[in-house]
């Protein structure tokens, strides 16, 4: 698949919409949740008003939606890029994430403007990077007053009085390595974990976003050794099992009963996006591991009792084998806990934790789709899991 071939949303609120290739629709047309009309006098005061939902995104809007990291300034300069070329258009864009088409003037515009990007875009890196930075652009805008900054579900069914936080033991930092478009995805399971541990025991890292990325590999350089762990997304392959690394008692790093407030945490990294998303992001880390450590062997754990998801009912092929990544985490809390040398730590009940807010999150979902007068039921699109 060509870079640029990474999946966009035909709708950029929407939980559970389909994704369908640039290649079938423009990238403009696809990653803008847009209700378009012809400009005229009337709606010169509409224009207006909805150029001012482009205002630049403050950092403080940005760290709202689950994270501590500065804003991308590739995300940014998209968002700058949206705004002046809708300021150049003939018609007024509003980005609410009700749906809706382009006319032609404003769908030529777009073209011009992609082909534009592409020349000047030198190599895939930064093709990679651009079209994760378009992603999170669009969706981020066309969330904006939409959906709840904490839960990523519309306003109307958020569900943050719900969820009970938890801290996390800590010994132990999730990364939650998310694909672009699952990024403010209502029914994403990823962003419970720093929903319930904090930002800071579960941090997110966008995949392509190089500022969330350098902050991840960072981390991982300055905890050492054997700190750093990935969730495998795979069982056709026989990566370790979490008995068979974690029952050496090193990795506790104790002192007198207690983990030594200098010693760094093990950073556990969970790839969040589907299954047909996973194998790329599972490349990219790998490649990045190899050349940061100049090792062939990237350090992978599967986990051995994993059940169906919760989610499952309502979204099939997630990239854990048969389940989610909230449920991924709650399966290495439990593998852990039942280890002699973790066991002291009450991961039992962290991972309880996250099962009850998977819960919440579920219920929520299920109320939604009631709400909405649909089918509570997934057909079955993909049949991809193992
Ligand atoms: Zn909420």
């Amino acid at each position: 698949m060509p870079l640029w071939g990474f999946y966009l949303p035909c709708r950029i609120a929407a939980s559970v919409t389909p994704f369908v290739q640039p290649s079938q629709k423009s990238i403009w047309t696809t990653s803008v949740s847009l209700v378009s009309t012809t400009m005229d006098a009337v709606d010169k005061e509409n224009r207006d008003r909805e150029l001012g939902s482009l205002v630049p995104v403050s950092v403080e809007e940005w760290q709202q939606w689950g994270t501590s990291s500065p804003i991308p300034a590739m995300v940014a300069e998209v968002i700058e890029d949206i705004k002046a070329l809708t300021q150049e258009s003939e018609v007024h864009v509003n980005f609410g994430g009700s749906g809706g088409k382009l006319p032609g003037s404003f769908k030529d515009l777009e073209d011009k403007k992609l082909k534009e990007v592409y020349k000047s875009l030198c190599d895939s890196e930064k093709k990679l990077q651009y079209f994760s930075a378009r992603q999170i652009a669009c969706r981020l805008l066309g969330s904006r007053q939409h959906l709840c900054q904490k839960c990523w579900l519309a306003v109307e069914d958020c569900m943050c009085s719900k969820l009970i936080k938890c801290s996390l033991w800590q010994g132990i930092k999730f990364w939650i390595y998310m694909h672009p478009k699952d990024f403010l995805r209502q029914n994403n399971t990823g962003k419970l974990l720093w929903q319930m541990f904090g930002i800071h025991s579960a941090a997110l890292c966008l995949f392509g976003i190089h500022e969330h990325e350098d902050i991840m590999w960072n981390a991982f350089r300055d905890s050492g050794k054997n700190k750093t762990w990935f969730l495998y997304p795979n069982r056709n392959e026989s990566p370790s099992s979490v008995k068979d690394v974690f029952s050496d008692d090193q990795f506790t790093n104790l002192h007198d009963g207690k983990m030594d407030v200098f010693e760094k945490p093990l950073n556990f990294v969970l790839i969040d996006g589907t299954w047909s998303n996973s194998a790329a992001m599972y490349r990219r880390l790998k490649e990045r591991w190899i050349s940061t450590r100049g090792d062939e062997h990237l350090p992978c754990i599967s986990l051995s009792n994993l059940g169906a998801s919760v989610m499952h009912k309502l979204r099939p092929q997630p990239a854990w084998d048969r389940t989610c990544t909230a449920a991924a985490a709650a399966g290495i809390l439990d593998e852990l806990h039942l280890l002699p040398s973790f066991s002291m730590y009450e991961l039992d009940k962290q991972a309880g934790a996250t099962g009850d807010a998977l819960d919440v999150l579920l219920d929520a979902l299920v109320n939604r789709r009631l709400r909405l007068g649909r089918s509570i039921k997934r057909k079955a699109r993909h049949n991809n899991c193992i």
